[in-house]
C-alpha cells in the first residue's frame, strides 16, 4: 500500500522540523503511482500532485509523525478536499414535482440506481414517487426499470418501444403533476459509448422537463475512461450531481476523483451493490482512505496521537510485548488509556484485528465498568497487581468492601483480566502491540 510505500521510502530520512522539497519529491513519485494503481485518470493525477506539492512543502513533521506520515496527512487531507470536502445532499428544493433526470452512458447503473433513489426518497424522505424510462431503444429495458420501481412500491409511468423518448418525458411529467408527486425520476437510454445523437436526445430530454437534479451515473470500474465520458456529458448537459456506481467490486475508487475534477460536480452517492438498497450517500473522506488504500489506519492515528500520552503507550506496548508478562496494573493502565482515547468500540473497529478484538473484549466496553474495574485494582497492594494468583477469597472481601462492589464483581473482573492477557499474548507483535508501539516510539 502507499501506506507502507511511503513509510519505506521516507522514513529512512529520519526528519526534525518541516517536509523538504528532496522528500516531497520523492514521496510524490510514490503517490503517483499509488493513483495509477487506483485508475485516477493520467492529467487529474498530474493537477492533483502539483497542488499537492505546494501545500506539502512545510508540513510540519512533530514528534509523532515520521515524514511519511506527516505528507500521508497532507495527502488525506487535500485528497479529501478534491473530492468535494464534504456529503452534499440531494437538492429537492424546488416546486414539486420535481424532476431528477439520469445521465449516463449504458450499463453504467442509470436504472438500478432510479430504483434505489426512489426507494430512499420514499422510505427515508416520505416522498411521493413517480419514474419513467425514456430509454425506448430497447424493450429489456423499459422491463427492467418496471420490474425494480415496482419491487421498491413506487408508481411507473408507462412508456414502449418506438415511441417519441421526448414525449414520454413531458406525458410522465404532466401525470406525475396530476398525481401531486414530489419527486419525477427520469430514467433514459445509454449507449456503449459517447455518441452525438444519444447526447442531442438527453439535452433534448433536459430542456423539455427542466430538471432540478442532472445525475450523471458512472461505472467506477471505467478507470482511466470515466474522466472522459464525464467531460462528455458535462459539455452538453448542466449536471447537478454524479452517482458513481459498483463501488462494491475491485474499484478503488479512483474513478471518483477524476469525475469530480473533471466535472466539478459533487459526488452524491454511491452504489455498493446490485440491490436497491445499495445506495449510500457519498463520503469524501472515506473514499480518499480507500484511494490512499489504509482503511482508517490514518484516522486512528490522528485521533490517538491527539490523546495518548505517548510515552505511556511505549511503556505500555513494552509490557505488551515483553516475556515478562502483563499484569492487573498494566490492565488498569490500559483501561485508563482506553477510557482517555474515547469509547473503547470506536477504538477497536478501527484497528487490524479489532473486531475480533472488539468481540472478546465485549463485556468491558462501557465506560461504567472501566471505572468500576480501575477502582477494583485501586483497592489492591501492588503485590496483589503483580501476583493476581494471591488474591483468593479473604483478599477478595477486603478489595471488594475497599471499592464498594461485591465480591462477585471481583471475580468477574479477574476473569476479564485472564481474558485480556491470553488475548495480548496472542496479539503481542501484531495488531495492537504494534499501533501501540509506533505511537509510543518515533513513530
Ligand atoms: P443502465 O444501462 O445504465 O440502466 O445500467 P443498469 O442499471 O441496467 O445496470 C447495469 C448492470 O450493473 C446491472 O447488471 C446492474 O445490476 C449492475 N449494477 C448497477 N449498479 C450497481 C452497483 O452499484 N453495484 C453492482 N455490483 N452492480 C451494479
Ligand atoms: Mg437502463
Amino acid at each position: 500500500s502507499l501506506t507502507q510505500r511511503l513509510t519505506r521510502t521516507l522514513d529512512s530520512i529520519r526528519g526534525q522540523g518541516r517536509l523538504t522539497e528532496d522528500q516531497i519529491n520523492t514521496a510524490a513519485r510514490e503517490l503517483r503511482m499509488a493513483l495509477l494503481e487506483a485508475d485516477v485518470a493520467l492529467p487529474v493525477i498530474k493537477s492533483f500532485i502539483d497542488k499537492l506539492k505546494a501545500r506539502a512543502l512545510g508540513a510540519e513533521i512533530t514528534q509523532s509523525l515520521t515524514p511519511g506520515q506527516a505528507f500521508l496527512r497532507v495527502v488525506q487531507h487535500e485528497l479529501t478536499e478534491a473530492l468535494g470536502g464534504t456529503s452534499e445532499p440531494l437538492n429537492l428544493r424546488a416546486q414539486p414535482p420535481v424532476v431528477i433526470l439520469m445521465a449516463g452512458l449504458q450499463g453504467s447503473g442509470k436504472t438500478t440506481t432510479t430504483a434505489k433513489l426512489a426507494r430512499r426518497l420514499k422510505e427515508d424522505d416520505k416522498k411521493s414517487v413517480v419514474v419513467v424510462s425514456c430509454d425506448v431503444y430497447r424493450p429489456a429495458a423499459i422491463e427492467q426499470l418496471r420490474i425494480v420501481a415496482t419491487g421498491v412500491g413506487v408508481d411507473v409511468f408507462p412508456s414502449a418501444v418506438g415511441q417519441d423518448p421526448i414525449q414520454i418525458a413531458k406525458d410522465a411529467l404532466a401525470y406525475a403533476r396530476k398525481q401531486f408527486a414530489d419527486v419525477l425520476i427520469v430514467d433514459t437510454a445509454g449507449r456503449t459509448t459517447v455518441d452525438q445523437e444519444m447526447m442531442a436526445e438527453i439535452a433534448a430530454l433536459h430542456a423539455a422537463v427542466q430538471p432540478t437534479e442532472t445525475l450523471f451515473v458512472v461505472d467506477s470500474m471505467t478507470g482511466q475512461d470515466a474522466a472522459n465520458t464525464a467531460k462528455a456529458f458535462a459539455d452538453v448537459l448542466p449536471l447537478t450531481g454524479v452517482v458513481l456506481t459498483k463501488v462494491d467490486g475491485d474499484s478503488r475508487g479512483g474513478a471518483a476523483l477524476s469525475v469530480r475534477t473533471v466535472t466539478g460536480r459533487p459526488i452524491k452517492f454511491l452504489g455498493v451493490g446490485e440491490k436497491t438498497d445499495k445506495l449510500e450517500v457519498f463520503h469524501p473522506d472515506r473514499i480518499a482512505n480507500r484511494i490512499i488504500g489504509q482503511g482508517d489506519v490514518l484516522t486512528l492515528i490522528e485521533e490517538t496521537t491527539k490523546k495518548v500520552d505517548a510515552e505511556q503507550a511505549q511503556k505500555l506496548a513494552k509490557k505488551l510485548t515483553s516475556k515478562k508478562g502483563f499484569d492487573l496494573a498494566d490492565f488498569r493502565e490500559q483501561m485508563q488509556q482506553m477510557q482517555s482515547m474515547g469509547s473503547l468500540e470506536s477504538i477497536l473497529e478501527k484497528l487490524p484485528g479489532g473486531a475480533q478484538m472488539q468481540a472478546q473484549l465485549k463485556n468491558v466496553n462501557a465506560e461504567k465498568e472501566i471505572r468500576r474495574t480501575v477502582a477494583i485494582i485501586n483497592s489492591m497492594t501492588p503485590q496483589e497487581r503483580k501476583f493476581p494468583d494471591l488474591i483468593k477469597a479473604s483478599r477478595k472481601r477486603r478489595i471488594a468492601t475497599g471499592s464498594g462492589v461485591e465480591v462477585q464483581e471481583v471475580n468477574k473482573m479477574l476473569r476479564q483480566f485472564e481474558t485480556s492477557r491470553d488475548l495480548m499474548k496472542k496479539m503481542a507483535g501484531g495488531g495492537m502491540a504494534k499501533m501501540l508501539r509506533r505511537l509510543g516510539g518515533k513513530l
